[in-house]
């Protein structure tokens, strides 16, 4: 009932769920802050291609919690895009993710680097994002080229004129769009078509069971194909082991990203994997 009647709805008290919600309101207040307290910090995963090349890597979220210890962004971001502090976090993230561009540009071993940056609904959605994207890659001097956005089915969706006026935008100053957790959401090869995307990333769902499920199987053949007949590079998320990478390779993905690579981890540990 209570739930039914809406979020914001208490109907009758229930010292479970009441507990459940001051715990919620209290992370909500501790993450308002979280920024400026500099508990926030971004981890590496590298992306691979098929002769072990590192890629790039996907800037990923954490929280550095003083009393709760390292939180991921599963258990905060919903919250966030509620209260909208996903948008100071996003552009946070952004500009972080540029200023390391810039950083790596001075260096033959790391020059080459792509780095994905997660957007939010919101984030994206904001009139000023496009702009957040220019002035971070103005401000940072990073090449634009290097910096690649991961949408979702969901966002383009929302909007689909506006993403992809958007995404056009971007795209002429040189940036890139991946679609994230590609095959989840519901978006149609009509839009597909329409989208000024470079990559698909196939959602680890699909992947996890590959080798041994048809059906996760003959989705992910179909992703790679149809990745091929729009122009778009394909790369797979959530590759635990060589079983799995080698079948991801036979069927014509060649790029990955996944536990059997590397976990995500905090910039020194990643520069110095690159290196060692
Ligand atoms: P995502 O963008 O799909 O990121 C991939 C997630 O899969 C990451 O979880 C990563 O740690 C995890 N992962 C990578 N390789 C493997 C693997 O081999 N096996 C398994 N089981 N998992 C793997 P993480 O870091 O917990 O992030 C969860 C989600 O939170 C992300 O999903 C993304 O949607 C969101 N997120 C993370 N950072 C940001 C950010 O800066 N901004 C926004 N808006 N969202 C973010
Ligand atoms: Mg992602
Ligand atoms: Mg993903
Ligand atoms: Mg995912």
């Amino acid at each position: 009932q209570a739930k039914t009647a809406g979020r914001n709805t208490i109907r009758f008290y229930d010292p479970v769920m009441q507990a459940a919600i001051e715990a919620r309101a209290e992370l909500a207040e501790e993450l308002r802050h979280a920024l400026e307290r500099q508990q926030l910090c971004l981890h590496y995963q590298i992306q691979m291609d098929n002769r072990l090349h590192p890629l790039g890597a996907e800037v990923l979220l954490r929280w550095q919690h003083p009393q709760r210890g390292l939180i991921s962004p599963g258990q905060f971001i919903p919250l966030a895009e509620e209260t909208g502090h996903i948008v100071p976090i996003g552009l946070w993230v952004l500009q972080t993710a540029c200023t390391q561009l810039k950083a790596w540009q001075g260096d033959a071993l790391t020059r080459d680097l792509t780095l994905a940056v997660n957007v939010s609904a919101k984030q994206f959605r904001s009139p000023n994002f496009v702009a957040q994207v220019r002035h971070a890659l103005l401000e940072s001097g990073a090449k634009p080229e290097l910096l690649k956005l991961e949408l979702t089915e969901s966002i383009v969706l929302e909007n689909v004129e506006d993403a992809i006026a958007k995404m056009r935008e971007l795209k002429l100053l040189g940036v890139s769009f991946s679609m994230d957790d590609f095959g989840t959401g519901y978006s149609s090869l009509q839009y597909l078509k329409q989208l000024p995307l470079d990559q698909i990333k196939i959602d680890q769902s699909f992947v996890r069971d590959i080798v041994n499920d048809a059906n996760d199987a003959a989705i992910v053949q179909t992703i790679i194909a149809m990745s091929e007949v729009l122009g778009l590079d394909v790369i797979a998320e959530g590759v635990e082991n060589e079983a799995q990478r080698e079948f991801l390779d036979l069927r014509g993905c060649h790029a990955f990203q996944g536990y059997l690579f590397g976990r995500p981890v905090p910039l020194q540990e990643f520069e110095a994997r690159l290196r060692g």
